[in-house]
């Protein structure tokens, strides 16, 4: 009798456990092994920078399934397990601990590990990073003893962190490498709603400086002297400079990588057997016609769905724009979709009422590449329908709010 496929996963994260879940939604019969290096069954991260860190989220609601769901799918979840080596010629992984598995498909999810800081003093006590919800763990209880926080750089985790921060009752200041929070993804015109947001509830931004050095005394962080020569005090540091796909298995065993595991739009790496998802991955979207790697949290979602059907044999891919939220303050904003290489040539605001509200697109030859929603809500599909949308745009009314934007699709 012919034995059952035996289906691995590395790594325990959102794509790894949506991957498991939907194998078993498909009707896999198939053994699943899923192997996490963390001790913890997979969990969502983005609460650890939002209502996690701030204590207003309990550990039991960051958890993508309940611990019981795994035996009752039997999704044999191997916690504690970093697979060390991968060798694609005779369809096995090893694991630290000793393992060695046999796989008939493999999942690569091994998502993406903080960029560390790389000056003199960096590893010192009461520097952070956040990745893990140990992590969030540290930054909280470091919250109620520090008083003064510096956090270094100012993408999505250095701004959520700098907001719970700042909630906790510390002095922030916030390091911006260039003009802007956010420039890169934002541009000019938009980046500076984040500055004025951040200033708006106390935090010392800093502008196109560095830390060159972080100073202690008996081991422990007192301090940031910046590329100008600045010196700044500080209790703790965290650090959020950007974040690097674990990709080192993968490339150890041969696979074709390029910032990250290069796979079709079907997941799937340069070896057939072998798919990748989530912050590891990138993916040949052919709706824009190039491959792209997203480090966000609807992009592991959707990819671990596809990733499992493409696995099953079946024509999945994901062609929707990409995803993303924050929370800061009392601001919460979506954004949806992709500025390509081209980049964009016209920005529009749709200003509501009541001035938090707001909706900001991206145009390029007329054609709405990127949407963003502030604190307005159900309107994301929308956004991206117009984003999705082969037909020119017309500016006024995108700008107008008394035109519901499903009318413009
Ligand atoms: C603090 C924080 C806040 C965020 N907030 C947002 C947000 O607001 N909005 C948003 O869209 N996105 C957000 N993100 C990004 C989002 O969480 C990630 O894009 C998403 O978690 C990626 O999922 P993944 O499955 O690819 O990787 P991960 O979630 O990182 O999971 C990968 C797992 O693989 C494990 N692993 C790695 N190597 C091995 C190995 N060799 N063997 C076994 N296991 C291994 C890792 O330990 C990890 O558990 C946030 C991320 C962080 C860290």
């Amino acid at each position: 009798m012919k034995s059952k496929p035996s289906f691995i996963i590395v790594g325990g994260g959102m794509a790894g456990a949506i991957a498991a879940q939907t194998l078993r939604e498909e009707g896999f019969e198939g053994q699943i092994t899923l192997l996490g290096q963390e001790p913890n069954a997979p969990y969502e991260r983005p609460p650890l920078s939002k209502d996690y860190l701030q204590g207003k989220a309990d550990r039991d609601s960051i958890f993508v399934n309940p611990d019981r769901w795994y035996a009752e799918q039997a999704v044999e979840l191997s916690l504690d397990s970093a697979v060390t080596t991968l060798d694609p010629d005779s369809q096995t992984v090893s694991t630290a601990t000793g393992g060695r598995l046999h796989y008939d498909k493999l999942l690569l999810a091994t998502g993406s590990k903080p960029r560390r800081l790389d000056v003199p003093g960096a590893d010192l006590d009461g520097v952070y990073y956040l990745r893990n919800v140990e992590d969030s763990d540290r930054l909280k209880i470091e919250f109620t003893r520090a008083n003064r926080a510096v956090v270094i750089g100012a993408g999505w985790i250095g701004l959520e962190t700098a907001s719970a921060a700042r909630a906790a009752g510390l002095e922030v200041t916030l390091l911006v490498s260039g003009d802007l929070p956010l420039q890169r993804v934002l541009g000019p015109e938009v980046a500076p709603i984040f500055a004025e947001l951040h200033r708006d509830h106390g935090v010392d931004l800093r502008y196109r400086t560095t830390a060159t050095e972080l100073t202690g005394s008996h081991g422990r962080v007192t301090g940031v002297v910046l590329s100008d020569g600045t010196r700044i005090d500080a209790d703790m540091i965290i650090v959020g400079i950007g974040a690097i796909p674990r990709t080192e298995i993968a490339a150890d065993a041969g696979l074709k990588i390029d910032n990250g595991i290069v796979v079709d739009q079907h997941l799937r790496t340069s070896d057939p057997d072998i798919f990748a998802a989530g912050d590891i991955a990138r993916t040949y979207n052919p709706r824009l016609g190039r491959h792209i790697r997203v480090e966000h949290w609807a992009n592991a979602r959707r990819q671990g769905v596809v990733a499992a059907k493409a696995m099953l044999g079946q024509d999945a891919a994901d062609v929707r724009p990409s995803y993303f939220f924050t929370d800061q303050y009392d601001f919460s904003m979506e954004y949806t979709g992709d500025i390509g290489p081209a980049g964009y040539d016209r920005v529009i605001f749709r200003r509501h009422a009541q001035s938090s509200q707001m909706i900001v697109f991206w145009l390029h030859q007329q054609r709405v590449q990127a949407g963003m929603n502030i604190n307005i809500w159900d309107v994301a599909d929308d956004i991206e329908r117009l984003v999705q949308s082969t037909h020119p745009a017309n500016p006024e009314d995108l700008a107008n709010p008394a035109i519901p934007l499903a009318s413009l699709v």
